[in-house]
């Protein structure tokens, strides 16, 4: 039985294909691949195609993942990766690796590259004191350098990008002609001479210094305990010495962010590994050409504060990726925070008028530049779980690339949710996916994502055929979609979710999709968050969900843990739970507060019902004392997966009821009280938060076995938590279930607009 196309089996082949852009053809690195993939006994084939390399291996996974890490670390030394995209298929049989004819047809897709970071080569340049580039900023190169961001109409020509109102030198000019040279066409190139140059501003706006003066007084700035707010490729960072408490402190407080963990910015691989845990795929993903957010587990002693990321095991970790990073870390040396430069659910600024205006109660001075940044483009983070990589915000380095589908599509404008918000369309095979637009939480997050929404039209020429929304009639995306005057098509929040992580896996057909969140507009009024459902023509059959209980004060519940956890004891004890004094969520309310609240969910006033499984996180780390109230979204779940120890083998007991809609009804009232039992007599909370997730993998195993389906399908913010997403590799990959799950698009909200547009093609087939 093959195990799937996830986690680590015991030898089982498994098929990844990945596709390769960039300076790799002509280069001798077909021959590289073919001899590379034959020295790890591996099968498939490599293949040049117009839109770039093509390859797809198959053999263990071990051996996968060395192929992967080696193709970055032993290609020819002439080769440069613009972009490297890989996925797990289902195994296909390919036999003996072979060089395959190259696709001579094929359309030249027009697409638009993301922002790549900077090549080693004009990082040598910028690092000589030979070079006419050296101690550039704004090196790059036709193969690395600023794309997305700075791109103004199609084609990708220099008068269509923010670079127009910079003349080249004759020096620079002669690069960009002559077609032996680096540079040909390179059309952000600059230099000295010609180029963009910085500007160091105080806090106000008014000028202090330029170009050199400006980094040396820049970099005096984060070394003496301040906050510089630093214009960058896709906008406004806030920088901070990582290993200073009176810096961090002073940042938090300024921007009214609690405990949200910070990113960092190293100055190299090599520092990164003496304050993480970095194994070879992290490595790779660190340095790769995309240079995105890592999540990395901190090791012991690491240099920096605990204010960067409190009470969370893990650091966000990214590596220069344009040559001002590269001058500014190398000067310091140490690690800095690199937020982005934002208020509280507001975009990120990208003009200097607007930073310092927005950012100038934070920062102190401001390290800019006169390169305008036509989109707003926010750092990607990403992890590995289980040997893959997933992303969990999508966007410099990776947008707008596509997601190739299977079958043609319609023209379809999807507008996604309403948290980590992107929006997508569909054109042939190919769906764009938005970079990470944000949560619409603010009028200015509104307005960013209506420019967005306008941009992406204007960009790609682009009339829908059908608008795709949330089926939530109060999402501004929702309202926005209607305004447009095209045919809409509502998609349920969960389903959307389901045909998202299918597209991600190149999947067709029914597979049973488990679509677990914080908050979803259900079909039955109540609030969806735990659910199974077989996708089926772009519509869904409802077959499983969790019983439901009172969401005691609705959205604010959200914030509270402990109002999920009242709901739910209420569920399973009724009147009784307002006597459980000795229980940490009722000690968290004051006498007056629990009289609200049992009135409150007596006469049902406030109180929707909720079958979230992220709610059911929420509550059991109230119930055992860990987070009564929250900072930022998805906190409460997080501290009940830090604290777990590991895989656990006991379960708790729970009922499945069926008969009713959904079909199957899990009951986790015995889950509950046997949880509360467990506490009372002084089991660990990290052997209960263990035996918690196992246990929800189990009732979705049960609900697998009796769905009738072998292909199981993993999405929602739930599977971010990559302790769920082992167990559930565990206990389904058993019962020889094939457990898929996202690679390329976050499986939170962020890959909302893909499914989307998926199920809308679907329903109109
Ligand atoms: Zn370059
Ligand atoms: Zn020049
Ligand atoms: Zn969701």
């Amino acid at each position: 039985m093959s195990s799937g196309s996830t986690g680590r089996g015991t030898g089982a082949s498994r098929r990844m294909c990945v596709f390769v852009r960039g300076a790799v053809q002509g280069v001798g690195f077909r021959p590289f691949v073919y001899n590379l993939a034959k020295r790890l006994g591996l099968g498939g084939w490599v293949l040049n195609s117009p839109q770039g390399v093509q390859i797809e291996v198959e053999g263990g996974q071990a051996d996968l993942e060395d192929f992967l890490v080696r193709l970055q670390k032993e290609k020819p030394r002439l080769a440069f990766i613009q972009s490297l995209e890989w996925s797990y298929l289902d195994p296909a049989n390919l036999g003996e690796f072979k060089i395959r004819e190259s696709k001579a047809g094929g359309e030249k897709l027009a697409f638009v590259l993301p922002d790549i970071a900077t090549c080693d080569l004009c990082l040598e340049e910028t690092m000589d004191a030979k070079d006419r580039r050296y101690l550039y900023p704004f090196t790059n190169c036709t193969l690395c350098g600023p794309r997305f961001s700075i791109i103004e109409k199609l084609p990708y020509d220099r008068p269509n990008t923010s670079m127009k109102a910079f003349r080249m030198c004759p020096a620079c000019a002669k690069e960009y002609r002559n077609p032996e040279d680096r540079r040909f066409h390179a059309q952000p190139i600059a230099c000295h001479v010609c180029g963009p140059r910085l500007q160091l501003l105080d806090g106000k706006g008014a000028p202090m210094a330029g170009e050199e003066e400006a980094l040396l007084m820049a970099c005096a700035v984060v070394r003496g305990g301040r906050i510089l707010g630093l214009k960058g490729i896709g906008g406004f960072l806030l920088l901070a010495d990582a290993r200073n408490a009176e810096a961090l402190t002073r940042l938090r407080q300024r921007k009214l962010r609690e405990e949200k963990p910070l990113a960092l910015m190293y100055p190299d691989l090599k520092s990164v590994e003496k304050d993480c845990f970095v194994d070879a795929l992290e490595a790779r993903l660190l340095t790769s050409p995309e240079k995105p957010i890592v999540l990395l587990r901190k090791r012991p002693g690491a240099s920096i504060s605990d204010l960067v990321a409190p009470a969370n095991p893990y650091l966000g970790v990214m590596l220069p990726y344009a040559p001002l990073h590269h001058l500014l870390t190398r000067e310091l040396g140490f690690p800095v925070v690199a937020t982005s430069g934002n208020l509280t659910d507001e975009p990120m600024a990208i003009e200097t008028d607007e930073a310092v205006s927005k950012l100038g109660s934070i920062a102190d001075a401001f390290l800019t530049h006169d390169r305008p940044i036509v989109r707003r483009m926010d750092d990607s983070i990403a992890r590995i779980v289980e040997g893959r990589e997933v992303l969990l915000r999508r966007a410099r380095g990776y947008a707008p690339l596509p997601i190739e589908v299977n079958k043609k599509l319609p023209k379809v404008l999807a507008l996604g949710g309403h948290l980590k918000n992107t929006i997508a369309m569909s054109k042939g095979k190919h769906v764009f996916v938005s970079q990470h637009i944000g949560d619409m939480e603010t009028k200015e997050a509104v307005e960013a994502f209506q420019q967005a929404v306008n941009d992406f039209q204007k960009l790609y020429e682009f009339k829908p055929e059908v608008v795709a929304t949330d089926l939530h009639p109060a999402y501004a995306s929702t309202q926005f979609g209607e305004s447009l005057g095209f045919e809409v098509h509502k998609v349920q929040h969960h389903l959307a979710h389901v045909y998202s992580v299918m597209a991600d896996n190149g999947l067709d057909g029914s597979p049973l999709g488990i679509s677990w969140d914080g908050t979803g507009y259900g079909e039955d009024n109540t609030v969806w968050g735990g659910e199974f459902i077989i996708p089926d023509g772009g519509r869904g059959e409802w077959l499983a969900g969790f019983e439901p209980f009172p969401l005691i004060g609705g959205e604010k519940a959200i914030k509270e843990p402990r109002r999920s956890a009242l709901g739910m004891l209420y569920a399973c004890f009724g009147k009784e739970a307002f006597e459980m004094r000795d229980l940490p969520t009722l000690k968290a309310f004051t006498d007056d507060e629990l009289e609200w609240m049992k009135a409150a969910v007596e006469h049902d006033v406030q109180s929707p019902k909720c079958r979230s499984v992220g709610r059911l996180f929420d509550g059991v780390s109230s119930i055992l004392g860990m987070r009564q109230k929250i900072s930022y979204e998805g906190q409460a779940a997080m501290a009940l997966e830090f604290a777990a120890n590991g895989m656990a083998e006991r379960i708790y007991p729970f009922d499945i009821k069926s008969g009713g809609r959904p079909k199957y009804l899990i009951n986790w009232g015995r889950t509950l009280s046997t949880i509360i039992q467990d506490a009372k007599s002084g089991v660990g909370n990290d052997i209960i938060s263990s035996r918690f997730h196992a246990t929800l993998a189990e009732m979705a195993a049960k609900i697998a076995e009796a769905s009738g389906e072998r292909r199981v399908v993993l999405s929602g913010g739930c599977f971010q938590n990559a302790l769920l997403v082992r167990n559930f590799q565990a206990r389904l990959g058993q019962r020889g279930f094939e457990v898929y799950t996202h690679q390329r698009i976050p499986p939170n909200d962020g890959g909302i607009s893909l499914g989307q547009v998926i199920a809308t093609a679907e329903a109109r087939r």
